[in-house]
């Protein structure tokens, strides 16, 4: 960095290659870095470049970025270490347009930027990737157990990576939250137990009411255990490279743990408060822990007390990010065209899940849902069965699944249930009769009707 001309401007994006909000900001990067590399070059003259925060946490650390994406802009000898203070950064609304207005506030020009000519860059579809019904990938059918291991592994490391940022408080609480959370509900036996371990580790590394943080201390705490590392995404891989990936894992990490939520009065409660700091602290993309925020700040997360509260409220709070991200990928293409954005489980998935209806249906009308239904399907796709499950079929099962979530769901099962059974005695009573009728009218000689 140094070596630029010291009288040129630099602007560096600091993103991270897991984030949606980078993905949906890329193309809007793009026209910029078009705007000050076109011929001739605007002056004063400004150098566009961006680091990936999730291969160079280190360097982002020294930085301090909050969340992603953030810009800086300074001159190229304010990037120097111990420098930092001196970059201005960008906070709000992000379009090209606004960020080139203010790069020239800060140079005290008017950049004279014609959106017609300021680059055809976007994001493009990848190469050959095409979706289509005969090469698309199997429908899951239940919750991905090495993507739950790697998503817990890598909501860790990202944590640990925020440095000396980690301080505070409140990131404390947070992190504290989200290890007791792991220790009591995590669905594989070695993430518990390095939660267990990490809830007696924490006290010594960060003792409470300090709030200096632990700094590199914190990598002590191998939260699955010593040797476990991610993998390669399983059910979470894209078609493509930097698709899906860690934010699918970390969908399937927040809707096993409220099906594993303790079933006490406060279980789902507990795990909405620490599903809520975990996302306001440590999800560093910015529009996701936003508009997350957002749905938790709602009364409908203050009324979660229950597992199944707690169950419904997370899949409820995922199809509305389904909806808003599916209007999002549609105009910028950023999405992945094998896993469009959908009202989840769909009609194939769990056909008793939406009421029947004689109305025709427009392509985005809300599914009128049984919720009894609803909450059935993800226990078997999240809760304790879900792990048995990756040996069987789901139909194989699901006599037991249906007797476990029968336990966990509410009255109206219930009394469907107790209809039942007063239906087969009253059935079995009209057999014993019709036997008897039967009997009396071979020995009568007459037939039944
Ligand atoms: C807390 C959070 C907030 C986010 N907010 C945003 C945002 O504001 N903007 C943005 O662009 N991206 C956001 N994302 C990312 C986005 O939701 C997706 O994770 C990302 O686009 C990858 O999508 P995907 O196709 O892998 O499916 P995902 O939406 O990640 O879903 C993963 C899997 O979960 C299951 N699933 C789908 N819907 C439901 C449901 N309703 N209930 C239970 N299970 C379900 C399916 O098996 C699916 O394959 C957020 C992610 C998280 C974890």
């Amino acid at each position: 960095m140094q070596a630029l001309p010291a009288g040129r401007g630099v602007l560096m994006e600091f993103y991270a290659s897991w984030c949606p909000a980078c993905k949906h900001f890329q193309p809007h990067y793009e026209k910029v870095s078009a705007y000050f590399y076109g011929s001739p070059r605007p002056k004063p003259e400004v150098y566009v470049a961006r680091v990936d925060c999730a291969t160079e946490a280190a360097l982002c650390s020294r930085f301090s970025v909050g969340h992603y994406p953030t810009m800086k802009f300074g001159k190229p000898a304010a990037f120097g270490v111990g420098k930092e203070g001196q970059l201005e950064e960008y906070n709000g609304v992000k379009g090209e347009k606004e960020i080139i207005e203010w790069i020239g506030k800060l140079q005290s020009t008017a950049y004279d930027y014609n959106p017609d000519k300021g680059g055809e860059a976007s994001q493009q579809e990848a190469p050959g990737v095409q979706a289509s019904a005969t090469n698309a990938p199997k429908m899951a059918q239940h919750a991905d157990v090495s993507d739950l291991e790697s998503s817990t592994i890598l909501a860790f490391r990202y944590i640990a990576d925020i440095g000396s940022g980690l301080e505070g408080l409140e990131k404390r609480q947070a992190l504290k939250d989200w290890i007791d959370l792991l220790a009591a509900s995590h669905p594989i036996d070695r993430c518990r137990a390095g939660a267990q371990a990490a809830q007696e580790a924490l006290p010594k590394l960060w003792p409470p009411n300090q709030a200096t943080g632990p700094g590199q201390a914190i990598n002590q705490i191998s939260i699955c255990g010593e040797k476990a590392t991610a993998k390669e995404w399983g059910s979470c891989k894209g078609s493509r490279e930097n698709s899906r990936g860690f934010t699918c894992g970390l969908w399937l990490l927040l809707h096993s743990l409220a099906a594993r939520a303790t079933p006490e009065a406060t279980g789902g409660a507990f795990w909405m408060t620490a599903v809520r700091q975990y996302v306001q602290q440590f999800f560093k993309c910015s529009e996701c822990s936003q508009h997350f925020e957002a749905m938790a700040a709602e009364e409908s997360a203050a009324l979660v007390t229950s597992r199944r509260d707690a169950v419904l409220w997370s899949w409820r709070a995922h199809n509305i990010v389904n909806k808003r991200v599916a209007k999002q990928e549609a105009a910028d293409h950023s999405g992945d065209p094998f896993f469009p954005k959908v009202q989840w489980p769909s009609p194939e998935a769990c056909p008793l899940c939406r009421m029947p209806t004689l109305a025709a249906q427009s392509a985005d009308s809300e599914p009128e849902w049984n919720e009894d239904e609803v909450f059935r399907f993800l226990m078997a796709f999240y809760g304790e069965s879900a792990k048995a499950n990756a040996a069987a079929t789901l139909f194989g099962n699901r006599k037991a699944l249906r007797t476990k979530a029968t336990e966990d769901s509410g009255g109206t099962t219930r009394s469907f249930l107790q209809i039942g059974v007063i239906i087969l005695v009253v059935l079995a009573a009209a057999m014993a009769v019709l036997r008897r009728r039967t009997a009396n009218a071979r020995k009568s000689g007459y037939a039944l009707l």
